[in-house]
């Protein structure tokens, strides 16, 4: 076998080192189709262990699964004005079908608002039949220029929710709900601390009254919009003219919600944690959490050793995802590697020295900075010992990227030149006072390619914001900056 070229270090060219991990990793690959990745098994079931988190949360707050059309009509998309502005220019458009051009052209869904909102029209007659919480799974296509795995493809899959409200009060809360689910899984889940906060008015999802975001600091310092949630106001219930008839007798229009996270967030677990040797993946998200390697030179030794493994295999086997690597045409070196860059995080090796010991070598994927990889336990303790060893990566996992996030945050910032400087510098979060007004930030994104990420919520603001944006003008709020995907 060919020597593996090495994966180009993070602070080489952080981009190169992302395509390795994700290739090394197999979780996607590149398609004869141009923007268009395939998921591979590893990444996919990444995807799915995510998905099923997010899926019991939506349904222990009362959402329920349906499935929605792919393909909208035209005409739909143009409804809700700001809508079709937003999502025509990136949109697909089927106009032939069965060897016929189509009466009307039918848009592949960039997202299902225009499909969703019709039909749920349809289930809404009375106060009674609010809320109404829908969840959708399916892919979208967005006909994007440039493209990366995970981060930006012209297709890709995600969650939907799209709710009716009876108040305009209940369709905010609503919103600020999901922001703080998503928030929960990706900080239990993902260990990836996001900021959370409102998008600045002209950054807001096409049709929004107000747009939540949750937003990721990578390990290159830029940031990464993860999840939104907005509130829809009765945007969309008056463009597909959706009334419900209320309490009083009285026909008013409902009050609406969109949300969503996509398969980028694999991507952000990929730049939250992993390594120059590959993929780090936390245990709460691991396919495999623990490969068991025998260790073995003669047949003798092959015949013990592989004995101990497959025994200590059958004691893990219900407390976590365990996978036994037997292969014997590798090295125990060549399996590290593998495991390694595959973000396994929890390595069991055994071999003869362990065995006469009674013991087995448990190496971490991840430690913080300083600690010890490497533990040996005994046979006899290894059950018991195994979820602690799990469940203290997954916290210190979450731990380490809390701290990088707030080395790299930059509060009280009001001089420019050094904003600049920052940038230029480290780049990072960076928390302003701030004028409001889009000049402002379109002088600011010319200057540096920095936006504005997030007006933070209450839990991220500054005790003290500065008085003054970055422009010299008198601040009206606090702003998070950054260099973003
Ligand atoms: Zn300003």
């Amino acid at each position: 076998m060919a020597e593996e070229k090495a994966l180009t270090p993070r602070s080489e060219d952080f981009s190169a080192w992302y395509n390795g991990v994700v290739q090394r990793g197999e979780l996607a690959g590149y398609t004869p189709v141009r923007g268009c990745m395939v998921i591979r098994p590893h990444g996919y079931a990444i995807w799915e262990m995510m998905q099923a988190a997010l899926d019991a949360k939506f349904k222990n707050t009362g959402h329920q699964n349906a499935y929605f059309p792919l393909f909208i009509p035209e005409s739909f998309l143009k409804k809700e004005a700001e809508h079709v502005e937003g999502f025509a220019p990136e949109a697909a458009v089927v106009t032939h079908g069965g060897g016929k051009q189509l009466e009307e052209p039918l848009v592949v869904r960039p997202t299902s608002e225009a499909i969703i909102w019709p039909i749920m029209g349809t289930w809404i007659q009375s106060h009674r039949d609010l809320p109404l919480l829908i969840n959708q799974w399916a892919n979208v296509v967005r006909w994007e220029m440039r493209t990366r795995p995970f981060l930006r493809t012209l297709e890709f899959l995600w969650q939907e929710g799209h709710t009716a409200h009876a108040t305009e009060a209940e369709a905010e809360a609503e919103a600020r709900l999901i922001l703080g689910l998503y928030r929960d899984f990706m900080e239990e889940w993902m260990a990836m601390p996001p900021l959370t906060g409102k998008k600045a008015e002209w950054d807001k999802f096409a049709g929004a009254v107000r747009t939540y975001a949750l937003e990721a600091l990578m390990q290159n310092n830029w940031a990464l919009q993860a999840g939104t949630s907005h509130n829809l106001g009765q945007n969309f219930a008056r463009a597909f003219n959706v009334k419900y008839q209320t309490e009083a007798g009285e026909h008013d229009y409902v009050w609406g919600t969109s949300w969503g996270v996509t398969t980028r967030l694999v991507g952000g677990l990929v730049m939250t944690h992993s390594d120059d040797v590959g993929l780090v993946l936390p245990p709460k998200l691991a396919p495999i959490q623990v490969v068991i390697v025998p260790i073995y030179k003669s047949d003798d030794q092959h015949a013990d050793v592989l004995e101990a493994a497959e025994r200590i295999g059958e004691q893990l086997k219900g407390l976590a995802r365990v996978k036994l690597d037997d292969r014997d045409t590798l090295s125990p070196g060549a399996k590290y590697y593998e495991w390694e860059t595959k973000g396994v995080p929890i390595r069991v090796e055994i071999g003869p020295r362990d065995l006469a010991k009674r013991q087995a070598m448990l190496v971490r994927r991840f430690a913080p900075d300083g600690a010890t990889r490497k533990t040996a336990v005994s046979e006899d303790e290894l059950a018991t010992r195994l979820p602690d060893f799990l469940d203290e990566m997954q916290d210190q996992m979450l731990e380490a990227a809390t701290r990088r996030r707030e080395e790299n945050s930059y509060r009280g910032i009001s001089d420019y030149e050094e904003f600049k400087e920052i940038i230029a510098a480290t780049g990072g979060f960076i928390y302003t006072g701030y004028c409001g007004t889009e000049a402002c930030e379109l002088k600011v994104k010319d200057d540096t390619k920095a936006t504005i990420r997030v007006i933070p919520d209450e839990d991220f603001r500054s005790d003290a914001p500065p008085a003054k944006c970055i422009c010299g003008e008198r601040a009206v709020y606090e702003a998070v900056w950054a260099r973003a995907y």
